[in-house]
């Protein structure tokens, strides 16, 4: 559970290309934000850079109570869903739900009951044993999702998880994730989330607010009825 905050986060890449300036964002206590702009306008950066995948060039990071700046990823309490939903290709659906648990040191037990648990929610008891590769594109990103659920993060993090889904799946995707998301704040374990999609519907549907970024700004901040009514 922790409101994440970025204060004047930048990024300078390698090449001295400065792909964010300066951006101000604070996401509640188990609030959904969606990241939407035209790509290249740097949402991927950004969610890389909360995430600890990218280093930052300058400004703040926090997560609750911690600024994050210099920690690896595996200590900032987020658990991220890419796109390819880079699942362990040699390793079957439990050992990928339980993997990131098995690395904390957790008991057998414990990790068991955790994949049941995760599992359930995501209907996907029926795959554990398959190998990713004997996976539909909807089953697969629904492990992504469980394997990120299970080490209950306190910041959520996903990068357009759907656009390799065909439409239908995409909406299914989309209620579940967002059912999901209510389920944990009625369950007393909200999860904050930052969604980066370029998807209008997944946007105006999903999201508590909407982050509009352009070039590397925030453009604007508000809630889809707003951002619909004066757009
Ligand atoms: P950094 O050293 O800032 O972490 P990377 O290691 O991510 O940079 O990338 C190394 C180089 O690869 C960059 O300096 C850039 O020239 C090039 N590069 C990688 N990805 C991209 C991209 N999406 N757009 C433009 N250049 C890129
Ligand atoms: P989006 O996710 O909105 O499509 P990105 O965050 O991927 O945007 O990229 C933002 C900008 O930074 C783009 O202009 C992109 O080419 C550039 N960029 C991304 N990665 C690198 C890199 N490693 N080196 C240099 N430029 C990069």
């Amino acid at each position: 559970m922790a409101e994440l905050q970025l204060k004047s986060v930048e990024k300078t890449y390698g090449n001295g290309f400065k792909a964010v300036h300066g951006i101000n964002l604070e996401v509640k206590e188990g609030e959904f934000m969606v990241l939407v702009g035209p790509s290249g306008c740097a949402k991927s950066t950004t969610l890389r850079m909360i995430a600890g995948l990218e280093t930052i060039s300058g400004g703040e990071i926090r997560i609750g109570e911690n600024v994050v700046n210099d920690l690896v990823p595996g200590k900032r309490g987020i658990a991220m869903v890419f796109q390819n939903y880079a699942l362990y290709p040699h390793m079957k659906v439990r050992r990928n739900l339980g993997f990131g648990l098995q690395l904390r040191g957790k008991p057998k037990a414990e990790i068991a009951t955790a994949t049941d648990e995760v599992s359930e929610i995501l209907e996907i008891e029926k795959l554990l044993d398959r190998l990713p590769k004997q996976l539909s594109g909807g089953q697969a990103q629904r492990v992504a999702v469980g394997r990120a659920l299970i080490k209950h993060p306190d910041v959520f993090l996903f990068d357009e998880p759907l656009s390799n889904l065909d439409a239908k799946l995409r909406a299914a995707m989309r209620v579940r994730i967002t059912d999901l998301h209510k389920r944990l704040k009625a369950e007393g374990r909200p999860a904050t989330v930052v969604y980066v999609t370029h998807d209008q519907v997944e946007a105006m549907t999903m999201g508590d607010r909407i982050c509009v970024m352009k070039d590397g700004h925030i453009m604007q901040v508000a809630d889809p009825v707003t951002l619909y009514e004066r757009p």
